[in-house]
């Protein structure tokens, strides 16, 4: 039985949302996409006008997961800052697990933390702009985070 979906969210454009209650650290499923280089992506990412949305994941080896390309629905989860779940690598892949209980309605968040190549200017921080309304917020959707992350296409 399906336990998540993916919808229109409030938050921004499309996200997912849980079917069935999930429990703290559950596995909920993989980001799947093409594995591949960041220059490569970069290059497929320069050719096309329409990419609104980030589908680039980060792996510690230096490579990133293409949601984009070959992706499923996880490639749509949307960012706050007191997510309520987290991306976990293991063996070049990536698993979406819950970080607490959460009922069904629910919208899953991952905490980005997103790179960026250069030191953030004023326009990037204004483009990634968090409005997730979490008392901790950190207004950004920029974080320090080395690997484990998503990324921007450039
Ligand atoms: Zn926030």
């Amino acid at each position: 039985m399906k336990r998540v979906t993916v919808r229109q969210s409030p938050v921004h454009g499309k996200g997912v949302f849980a079917l069935l209650p999930l429990r703290a650290g559950e596995r909920i499923f993989e980001y799947k996409g093409m594995v591949t280089t960041w220059r490569e992506a970069a290059r497929w990412y320069a050719r096309r006008s329409d990419s609104g949305h980030t589908f680039l994941f980060g792996l510690s080896d230096g490579r990133v997961i293409d949601g984009g390309r070959g992706g499923n629905g996880a490639r749509w989860l949307n960012h706050a800052c007191a997510a309520n779940c987290e991306a976990v690598e293991g063996d070049g892949r990536v698993f979406i697990e819950a970080i607490r209980d959460i009922a069904p309605g629910e919208e899953l968040f991952i905490d980005y933390a997103l790179e960026i190549e250069q030191q953030a200017d004023d326009d990037a921080q204004r483009d990634y702009a968090c409005r997730c309304g979490a008392p901790l917020c950190r207004g950004t959707m920029l974080g320090a985070l080395a690997s484990g992350a998503l990324v921007l296409a450039v």
